[in-house]
């Protein structure tokens, strides 16, 4: 519900959440001398793109990069992190059939690495699905890739991986994830590009560097956070715990620290960047039954994150190396060193696994010793820099909740009845990845936090639109904003 906004000197914004949707909405009401207040249920801000240290290392959950299609966004980071940026050049693999590949695959080198008998095959796989009309409506997310890549390149490049990413078959993906995520990629368009480079519509993905501050992504919010403390504040360690209500507004939120105090933190307008999942549940007076009934069907998909330190110099070239097959555990690696020096400590480098998981596989409650123990083992087995198991020195093992919002086929239902619940309360906006149940990316999110707080200022941006309209944002041509 859309409401007139109050004179900025009488208006006090409740923020919860201290990612980079949450900061950037208190930045910018901060530039607007808007009193804000965000609170972070963590013991530091960033959230999934929050860069962790351990012993000297720095290490995001993934390596983060951070990529815009929008010049406003390009120069409000620019601005922030002034120079710390770095340019960084891009050149990831896949691990396929005991071999490496480029990735994104290209057509020379699929040639070269599966013979010209198997790229036939995906070329005629390809050409069979352009010529003959689909009999079927694009549903599923393998509907979808099939359509786009022909059924041999997805059977052999891309089923694999993505099941791994999502823990459940392509069948039961929705095809509107893809479309949003890997729109304008397609096997012509890495045709092209490989026989004809630098031609002016050459998608973003293809480009080979990108920007990256030099200590890690988690910058970005710890900056955010300083402009923010210029005039407002971030209580760390400070979890929502209930959101109070009339049925209209927001009355308040229940605040409770690490230290086990609880208070309750009263604002004119509340915007929320936690998992909407969580919000609805902790509705005082509660959500109706079937909303909450509907925010327990939403799921995520978590990730742990196991990092090997070594003494040496980089022991790769890559900045990502995907990992599909299934008999290797974790599905990506990063070596930080790669992305910036700055990453370890001078003559170290460490690798980043990831193990894409439910929170409730038997893999989360290893001991992290034997998480170590079967990451080193399958390392060695990919055959990635032979030897390099010799110099382990140090490791450490990362769990992070909620990391992928799941985007099954029928949850959108689920959601239309959330967020019309939501809709009730004139006070309330959700913003960011996990507020809005959208998998999106750190420049969405932060896209959705400044439009929120430019909305409680007086813009009309409908924000469901604004990240719609968007597209996916690894795909940029050059000639657009
Ligand atoms: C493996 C991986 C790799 C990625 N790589 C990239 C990439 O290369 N480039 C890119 O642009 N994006 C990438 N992303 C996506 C990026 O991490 C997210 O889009 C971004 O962090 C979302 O920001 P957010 O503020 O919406 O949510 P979050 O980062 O999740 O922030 C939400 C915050 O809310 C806090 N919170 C939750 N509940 C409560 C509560 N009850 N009370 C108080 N605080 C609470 C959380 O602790 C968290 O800090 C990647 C994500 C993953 C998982």
């Amino acid at each position: 519900m859309m409401t007139e906004p109050a004179a900025k000197d009488k208006m006090k914004v409740l923020i919860m959440g201290g990612g980079p949707a949450g900061l950037a909405a208190g930045k910018i009401l901060t530039d607007e001398k808007v009193s804000c207040i965000v609170f972070e249920q963590d013991n530091g801000v960033g959230g999934l793109s929050r860069t962790h240290s351990h012993n000297g290392f720095l290490f995001d959950l993934g390596g983060h990069r951070f990529f815009t299609k929008k010049n406003e966004l390009d120069e409000f980071i620019q601005r922030l992190l002034v120079d710390e940026l770095i340019d960084v050049r891009r050149l990831s693999k896949i691990y396929f059939m005991n071999r490496y590949f480029n990735y994104p695959p290209t057509f020379m080198n699929a040639v070269t690495g599966l013979g010209p008998w198997v790229s036939a095959e995906i070329l005629a796989s390809f050409l069979k699905e352009k010529l003959r009309p689909r009999k079927t409506p694009v549903v599923t997310l393998e509907d979808w890739m099939v359509s786009q890549f022909g059924r041999k390149m997805y059977e052999l490049f891309f089923k694999n991986y993505t099941e791994k990413v999502w823990g459940i078959p392509c069948t039961e993906v929705s095809a509107a994830w893809a479309a949003q995520r890997i729109k304008g990629m397609s096997l012509l368009s890495t045709i092209r590009e490989t026989l004809f480079p630098s031609g002016k519509d050459r998608p973003v993905s293809l480009i080979p560097s990108f920007k990256y501050p030099a200590h890690g992504i988690g910058r970005i919010s710890e900056r955010l956070k300083q402009e923010i403390e210029k005039r407002n504040s971030v209580r760390l360690n400070s979890r929502v715990a209930s959101v109070r209500h009339n049925g209209k507004e927001i009355t308040g939120v229940v605040i409770k620290t690490r230290e086990g105090k609880e208070y309750v933190e009263t604002a004119t307008d509340y915007l929320s960047s936690i998992p909407v999942t969580e919000l609805i549940q902790i509705f005082d007076p509660p959500a109706p039954a079937e909303v909450i009934a509907a925010a327990r069907r939403l799921r995520y998909r978590d990730l742990l994150i196991c990092v090997l330190m070594f003494d040496s110099e980089p022991i790769t070239k890559d900045t990502w190396v995907y990992i599909p097959d299934p008999q290797i555990e974790f599905g990506r690696l990063h070596e930080p060193t790669n992305w910036s020096p700055a990453m370890s400590p001078p003559g170290k480098t460490s690798l980043v696994f990831e193990y894409f998981s439910f929170e409730s596989d038997p893999l989360w409650s290893l001991p992290d010793e034997k998480i170590v123990e079967n990451t080193v083992k399958q390392f060695t087995r990919i055959k990635l820099a032979p030897g390099a198991e010799e110099k382990i020195i140090d490791h450490c093992v990362v769990r992070a909740k909620k990391a992928y919002p799941m985007h099954e086929i029928g949850h959108e239902s689920m959601l239309v009845l959330i967020k019309n619940f939501i809709k009730k309360f004139s006070n309330l906006t959700l913003m960011g990845r996990y507020g809005m149940f959208i998998y999106n990316n750190l420049d969405h999110s932060m896209e959705s936090g400044i439009r929120a707080a430019q909305n409680l200022c007086g813009a009309r941006y409908d924000l469901e639109e604004v990240l719609k309209r968007d597209e996916y944002l690894e795909i940029k041509y050059p000639k657009n904003d």
